[in-house]
């Protein structure tokens, strides 16, 4: 449970569609470690403590279970959720290889054009 591989459960965050890869303040909450702009996720919790995530977010088709039951049951709370140490590491990880599929497909296309 502990691999440092992807314990990143949301790919996106709920409220604003970027790639976690692309927020602006990155927070994480403590009770489902799902991932949320910090900013829209604060506006939330104000009108609803019902955590956003819902089962289009997750990789339903992979587990086999229907959507509808992968709505996250957690409640949210302010001061629940934070900007941990880790996920800022786990975020940068990704980053990294993002950049490293990215680079191998300007590689091919380079390849391509040289080839013409
Ligand atoms: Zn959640």
């Amino acid at each position: 449970m502990t691999s440092t591989q992807s314990s990143i459960l949301n790919m996106t965050c709920p409220l604003t569609g970027k790639p976690v890869t692309e927020l602006e303040e990155p927070v994480r909450s403590v009770e489902c470690k799902h991932i949320y702009e910090k900013r829209i996720i604060m506006q939330h919790i104000k009108s609803s403590n019902r955590c956003p995530i819902s089962g289009g977010s997750l990789t339903s088709d992979k587990l086999h279970i229907p959507s509808a039951s992968l709505r996250c049951p957690k409640k949210l709370r302010a001061d629940r959720v934070v900007q941990d140490a880790l996920l800022l590491i786990e975020i940068e990880e990704l980053r990294k290889m993002n950049k490293k599929k990215l680079k191998w497909k300007t590689l091919l296309s380079l390849m391509k054009t040289i080839d013409d």
